[in-house]
């Protein structure tokens, strides 16, 4: 791959290395108020290829104050965008949308190195982040309000929406794009101007965005990204949930941080969005098509080398198909997994994140191991060594163990046997979270019955793959509140106001 020309960020390009493919996307200020800004202390935290280690920027470390300065431009910019037409706010997310689309690649490529996703797949993110843009901008110019019967002849009964006002977004590093564009779609459409606090392991694709909004024309301070290393991120987590100036907070991430994040919008009575931690269960029913299963399991187990919040954590799998479903699965993770560097051809499960992430992965089995289960295939760190990790069965599984009980974020897959639809829907309905679940049956009533008693936000009915901008994304229980995509994704950023003409003759 040719190394890009570089428009006015010669220093910028320097900074970067590694990267294969470096266009005038790369930033490493924060963006605040239509500007690009290093921290007030001029501190920097590195950002690395989770591939290979290598330090490929270091980017401004925002503090409480830096962020306070954002806060203030999106609180002062709302003033003026609260006022814009529904059209204005839809052909400037167009726009946006067009851009991304346009850069695609370079995109790509930028979220490959710094999240290890292999590069078809940070292709595919990119696609379904601009989606979110596209789809906002048409949903942006439905924010309809409602007529009501009024009681009174001398009263008319309106109800309008209207933008909440500023929006904290604070997003995780496994879909460094489409966790911002899904929230900051949704809530520049409602009208609402947003602070973002991308990952500490990904800011370069956030700032690539607010790069791309600035192009597209999104006034200042509408759109602002605060980058902040692991240790300043709680202090301006707090005050991005705190602040007076700050009507309602969403955040994509883990269930400790959120429920965090949850207590401190309780002092302000703030809106919030959750989308939090799952532990998504897959059943495998006797009447299932045992290919299309193993290729849905596939498909929901190892996209971002497991590192998804929906993906499959708990496989249940049916008596009666129990050793063919097996095998196959086998046979399929070891003729199509090809383990190493994302941004090489062919390679379809890249490292982990970070140091944690692939500790976390190694206790859960080893633990679980110890506790009974049996290894039936991986079950150690990649011969690549660094943070890639072999794919991984583990059978004769239960409850008790890490590889069930917890969400793995791996590339683990945990089978049990089961023997009656009942159990299996009590297996799976015992847990605290509920984001999305999976099941495979060829038997039209169980479909229903089974896609009726799930308890979890999503259900993917003989599908792995569920996630699009037209789906309503969100769990319940622990798995978190409201929904993002979709027409209700705009609820999170909308309040409606209640309008009532009285003196009517
Ligand atoms: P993960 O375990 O997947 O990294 P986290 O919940 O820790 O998930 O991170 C998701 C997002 O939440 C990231 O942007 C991270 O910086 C942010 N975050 C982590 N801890 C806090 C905190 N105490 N306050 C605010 N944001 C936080």
């Amino acid at each position: 791959m040719m190394l890009r020309s570089v428009t006015g960020v010669c220093c910028l390009r320097r900074s970067i290395i590694g990267v294969r493919y470096v266009s005038s996307l790369v930033h490493n200020k924060a963006y605040i108020d239509g500007g690009w800004v290093e921290a007030q202390s001029g501190n920097v935290f590195p950002v690395n290829n989770p591939a290979n280690g290598e330090v490929l920027s270091h980017v401004a470390d925002m503090c409480e104050s830096d962020t306070q300065t954002a806060i203030d431009a999106a609180h002062n910019a709302f003033v003026t965008w609260k006022t814009t037409t529904a059209k204005e706010r839809s052909v400037l997310l167009r726009r946006w949308y067009e851009l991304v689309e346009t850069h695609k690649t370079d995109l790509a490529h930028l979220m490959t190195s710094e999240c290890g996703k292999p590069l078809a797949e940070a292709h595919g993110e990119v696609s379904y982040g601009s989606s979110f843009l596209e789809f906002y901008a048409e949903e942006a110019r439905r924010i309809y309000g409602e007529v009501v019967p009024s009681p009174h002849p001398s009263k008319e009964i309106l109800f309008i929406r209207q933008p909440i006002g500023v929006a904290s977004l604070i997003t995780p590093w496994n879909f460094p794009i489409a966790m911002i564009t899904r929230k900051a779609g949704a809530a520049l459409a409602s009208g609402c101007t947003c602070v973002v606090k991308p990952a500490e392991d990904t800011p370069l694709s956030a700032l690539a965005i607010a790069h791309l909004a600035h192009q597209a024309g999104i006034p200042p301070g509408v759109f602002n990204v605060v980058t902040s290393s692991r240790a300043n991120t709680p202090d301006v987590g707090k005050l991005m949930c705190t602040s007076p100036k700050v009507a309602g907070v969403s955040f994509t991430g883990s269930t400790a941080v959120g429920k965090l994040l949850y207590e401190w919008c309780s002092v302000g009575v703030k809106r919030i969005g959750l989308e939090l931690g799952g532990n998504a269960v897959f059943i495998v029913f006797n009447s299932a098509n045992v290919t299309a299963a193993v290729d849905g399991l596939i498909n929901a187990k190892f996209r971002n080398a497991g590192q998804t919040c929906i993906s499959a954590n708990r496989i249940l799998v049916q008596s009666g198909i129990y050793e063919e479903f097996l095998s196959s699965l086998k046979a399929a993770m070891m003729d199509r997994l090809v383990v190493g560097d994302g941004a090489k051809e062919g390679v379809n499960q890249g490292p982990l994140i970070n140091d944690n992430q692939f500790r976390r992965v190694e206790r859960v089995v080893s633990e679980s191991v110890s506790c009974g289960a049996e290894l039936v295939l991986g079950g150690h760190g990649h011969e690549l060594g660094g943070l890639f990790y072999s794919p991984t069965i583990l059978t004769h599984v239960n409850k008790h163990m890490p590889c069930f009980n917890e969400e793995i974020f791996g590339p683990i897959v945990a089978i049990k046997k089961f023997e009656t639809e009942d159990e299996a829907i009590t297996e799976a309905n015992c847990t605290n979270h509920g984001l999305a679940s999976y099941f495979y049956s060829q038997d039209v009533s169980q479909t229903w019955r089974v896609g009726r008693q799930l308890e979890a936000g999503m259900v993917g009915i003989n599908e792995g793959l569920i996630s699009c901008c037209e789906g309503a994304f969100g769990g319940i229980k622990q798995s978190g509140l409201g929904r993002e995509g979709s027409r209700h994704g705009i609820d999170d950023y909308t309040y409606i106001k209640y309008l009532c003409f009285g003196g009517i003759n």
